[in-house]
């Protein structure tokens, strides 16, 4: 490695440490890096992002581990990997904390909870922010605060040349919109995020559980009840196999239990749950119980998103697909609308689809490459069946390698602007992956991206095709 650059410390194949170095949450990816560096802050960072360049060595950037498609990790290059910077800060005001990217989402609430405030982030408290934020962030505050990328207002950003950006709406703006919802990797390296904070305190945790025969009537009532009811009510349906469990609901909720009885009794009259708790808790109380903590395993989440409730039909194709689902898969609609909704954050951020109501995943969860098959055959098919039932578009915090038209599924009509902020970023396109924004399209890749005639004019008169 080149000895030019203030040298992070290093994990190398020669090095006992290099087995657990080397691995990410999802043990689908087992890759063998020819270098994982841990730097150790901001000079290090851009040291490492030089290293790489000057050894002519592909990189990637590494925060949690925790992107599903294995996007943080690589065979032969270098990792750069983040989760030596951490801490959270709050200012005197309480209106605005800076996070590291490598600390732990766990650690960024009791951080936050410490000075009585939040951001509306994720559910798994053992993401690092860092590769977290910029796909957008969907969580349990989501419906009554918005969207991670939302309460953004600035980040230090090293670039790919290793210098060192302050990034917000004054200095950067079209990388700071870019950031709002543009995906992990594709500009620069985040080394802290600066968000506006706001206060929280008590709130209502609620779980409802319906045995499988209800469950598809139960997820009916509730798609439709999701999306009318008070906007302080965050709230996610899970609908499992027969195996596991039948349809689950978890709610957050600003407000009180008493309060909560009587926006749910139009949900509940119709469709009575086997089983339901209701706890007026602190915040805190929450983080974490919202997600199964599982340190790795193999997984694949698939994204779509659904512009309204589902017809009669698609759900009937649901219901079949999860009589004959294995152990492992649930599909989960986290409700959207409320503050995600508003044509100001449009504008101001690169995510594409506020106007879907409902964020959906089929996820599979399962031990041994041996079930591989039959998770993944379950997926694809039950992805394939409804996509006609869903909006085209997809959540790049969930990326899905299966995807053809992933450009047009994640950034929609953002991709021009999202090109050309990528191309006077990163004009070499150093970081590069499987899924990353590229610099330019040809006409043919533009076609079997799916882009729309719309979103291709734009490319061209942006002179982001090539001939
Ligand atoms: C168990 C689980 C639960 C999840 N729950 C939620 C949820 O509730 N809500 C939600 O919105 N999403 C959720 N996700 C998706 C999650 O947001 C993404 O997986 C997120 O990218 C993870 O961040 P990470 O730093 O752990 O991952 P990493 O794999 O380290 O990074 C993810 C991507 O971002 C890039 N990246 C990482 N760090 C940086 C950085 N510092 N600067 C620039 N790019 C970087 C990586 O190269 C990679 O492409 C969940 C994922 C899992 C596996």
């Amino acid at each position: 490695m080149s000895r030019s650059q203030r040298v992070a410390a290093t994990v190398t194949a020669a090095d006992p440490g290099y087995d657990q170095a080397r691995r990410i949450w999802n043990e689908r990816f087992d890759c063998r890096p020819l270098a994982v560096l841990y730097p150790a802050d901001v000079a290090e960072v851009a040291g490492a992002v030089r290293a790489a360049r000057d050894d002519g060595v592909p990189f990637r950037i590494r925060s949690g581990g925790h992107n599903v498609e294995g996007f943080s990790v690589l065979d032969d290059g270098y990792v750069i990997d983040l989760s030596r910077l951490t801490g959270v800060t709050v200012d005197d005001d309480r209106t605005r904390g800076t996070v590291a990217a490598g600390t732990l989402l766990g650690d960024v609430y009791s951080g936050l909870w410490a000075a009585g405030v939040t951001i509306p982030a994720g559910v798994c408290p053992d993401i690092r922010i860092g590769g977290h934020v910029l796909g957008g962030g969907v969580g349990m505050l989501v419906r009554s605060r918005g969207m991670l990328v939302d309460s953004l207002v600035g980040l230090t950003m090293v670039d790919a040349d290793g210098e060192v950006l302050e990034v917000n709406d004054d200095t950067h703006p079209d990388l700071m919109w870019a950031c709002r919802g543009g995906g992990g990797g594709n500009f620069g390296v985040a080394t802290s995020y600066t968000f506006h904070t706001r206060p929280i305190g008590d709130v209502t945790l609620v779980t409802a559980a319906w045995n499988f025969d209800n469950a598809i009537t139960a997820l009916d009532r509730w798609q439709h009840w999701a999306v009318e009811v008070d906007q302080r009510v965050n709230a996610r349906f899970s609908l499992f196999s027969p195996g596991t469990g039948g349809g689950r609901m978890a709610v957050l909720f600003e407000g009180t239990s008493a309060e909560w009885e009587s926006l749910a009794r139009p949900l509940f009259e119709q469709c009575p749950p086997a089983e339901h708790t209701v706890r007026e808790t602190a915040y805190i109380n929450s983080v974490g119980q919202f997600s199964q903590r599982v340190p790795s395993i193999r997984a694949k989440f698939v994204p779509a998103l659904a512009a309204g409730p589902l017809d009669a039909e698609a759900l009937k194709i649901l219901e079949r697909h999860h009589r004959a689902a294995p152990d492992g898969v649930k599909t989960s609609f986290y409700g959207l609308g409320g503050a995600v909704l508003g044509a100001d954050l449009a504008k101001r951020s690169a995510f594409a689809h506020r106007d879907a109501l409902f964020c959906v995943e089929y996820l599979g969860h399962w031990h041994g490459a041996e079930h591989d098959a039959e998770q993944l055959g379950w997926l694809a098919g039950i992805r394939d069946e409804l996509r006609p039932f869903m909006t085209g578009g997809a959540y790049v915090n969930s990326p899905d390698r299966d995807l053809t038209d992933w450009l047009h599924a994640y950034y929609g009509a953002s991709l021009p602007r999202l090109m050309e902020v990528k191309r006077r970023y990163d004009p070499e396109d150093v970081f590069r992956f499987e899924q990353s924004i590229p610099v330019s399209l040809s006409p043919a890749a533009a076609r079997a991206a799916g882009l729309t005639e719309a979103v291709v004019a734009d490319l061209g008169a942006r002179g982001l095709l090539t001939s």
